[in-house]
């Protein structure tokens, strides 16, 4: 493969024909910048093209979790691919679907999201979330309820639906008036606070449950969780709990809702569904909402939604050996052990002059920094970014949310890696 071996041949193309993705291109394309390009990873590690060494540090945008190259996932996407790697699951179905679907559903209590819809990346769940949830309303009677709530700060993904929820200004403003009506809240209280005529057009209220990620890892209130659900219920509306962040052990259990024993509606799943090998998404629905879809194909009735690469063969498999790592190879410990040391591993940190706050829950972690008097920095100065980029060259990868480095590395990661992570952020901040 002559091409793909040929690094100055790669970057050069990278620079005339690639668009990255919340990326200002012209500093990427400018001739001093030399991009990092990844080559081969193994565990918690990835390594560049001039076989450099990097601590995967936010474990590939939040989607790995035991590692590169772990021997269970790659076997079980070669052994698939021994088979078939795509069928349609328009008018078909194949095992690894069937098994998955069955699997996701049982790590809820009682059967309580028995339906599984795939879809490829987060933003599609939350897409099919909300579609099905307008729906539902329409189904039932209730054509009305077409308002969604969402949180300030909150983000559930860039498609233009998913998009409408997001409360990060910067990420969706320009597209406001291509959005579906959303009723923005700062917490609970501003919940109770809706008139009765709003709370009856409310279709759902959508929350990243425990911890807001692109927020930059702001935790919620312990209880809010728990709160939030009974409201749900003493309004009728439904709660739709966006895991794509959070789910498949990240928070410290298999899915944050379970902190506080919270049931939602509907859920979206998507990150580390594959272990952060392919892309795929999962929207589990409650037998309620997925009876009223049910009627004779004249009724109109059907979810008319799906994609392409819908549940991909590949995908599927090795979403399943991922599961039998929390099943069987005590994945959840191995988290469970991972956030215990990045707690005693922060703690020094927390010292520092430049570091206002470190926030963690579970294996997430976010370091806000600050100038030494409390102040948060000029957002021009991109300082969270500039410490990241200087972090990459004492070995540690990761990036900012504005100026919270985030600190979330795959599962495998042992104290010492941890270790490496902090002395090449202290380093940084020396240096910036
Ligand atoms: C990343 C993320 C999404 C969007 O997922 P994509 O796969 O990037 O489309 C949605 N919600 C949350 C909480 C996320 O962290």
């Amino acid at each position: 493969m002559p091409l793909i071996s040929d690094r100055e041949t790669a970057a050069a193309w990278d620079r005339t024909h690639s668009w990255h993705p919340f990326t200002q291109m012209r500093d990427w394309c400018d001739p001093s910048h030399q991009p990092l390009e990844l080559v081969r990873g193994e565990g918690a590690y990835l390594f560049d093209a001039t076989g450099r060494r990097y601590l995967d540090g936010n474990s590939s945008i939040w989607t790995n979790l035991h590692g590169h190259r772990h021997p269970a996932l790659d076997a079980a996407v070669r052994d698939q691919l021994d088979r078939v790697a795509h069928t349609s699951y328009l008018g078909t179905a194949h095992p690894p679907g069937s098994f998955l679907a069955r699997k996701l559903s049982q790590l809820w209590p009682e059967d309580r999201l028995p339906r599984v819809f795939f879809s490829d990346d987060g933003s599609t769940a939350i897409e099919v979330a909300l579609k099905m949830a307008i729906q539902f309303w329409q189904l039932t009677g209730h054509p009305r309820r077409q308002l969604f709530l969402a949180f300030d700060g909150a983000y559930h993904g860039d498609t233009i639906g998913a998009s409408s929820l997001g409360g990060v200004a910067a990420f969706h403003d320009r597209f406001a008036r291509y959005h579906f009506p959303v009723q923005r809240l700062r917490s609970l209280a501003d919940l109770r606070a809706l008139p009765a005529d709003v709370i009856k057009q409310a279709a759902a209220v959508v929350i990243e449950p425990l911890i807001q990620g692109a927020a930059g890892m702001l935790l919620w209130p312990s209880g809010m969780l728990a709160e939030l659900r009974q409201w749900c219920d003493q309004t009728g509306t439904l709660l739709i709990a966006d895991e794509v962040m959070t789910g498949f052990g990240r928070t410290g259990r298999m899915f944050a809702c379970e902190h506080e024993n919270v049931v939602p509606d509907l859920v979206a799943l998507a990150k580390g569904l594959t272990g952060g090998y392919l892309p795929l998404a999962a929207t589990l629905a409650t037998a309620e909402i997925f009876d009223a879809f049910l009627g004779g194909h004249e009724e109109m009735r059907t979810f008319f939604h799906g994609h392409s690469y819908t549940a991909n063969q590949l995908g599927c498999a090795v979403a399943l050996a991922s599961l039998d790592l929390f099943e069987n190879g005590g994945a959840l410990g191995q988290a469970q052990a991972l956030a215990h040391t990045m707690t005693a591993a922060l703690a020094p940190l927390a010292e520092h002059p430049l570091v206002h706050e470190i926030r963690q829950c579970g294996t997430i972690a976010g370091l806000e920094l600050r100038q030494t008097s409390g102040e948060p920095f000029d957002w021009k100065l991109q300082t969270g970014r500039q410490v990241c980029l200087t972090a990459r060259n004492h070995g540690l990868l990761t990036r900012a949310i504005r100026d919270t480095v985030v600190l979330m590395p795959p599962y495998c990661a042992t104290a010492e890696d941890l270790a490496l992570a902090l002395s090449a952020l202290t380093a940084a901040l020396a240096e910036i």
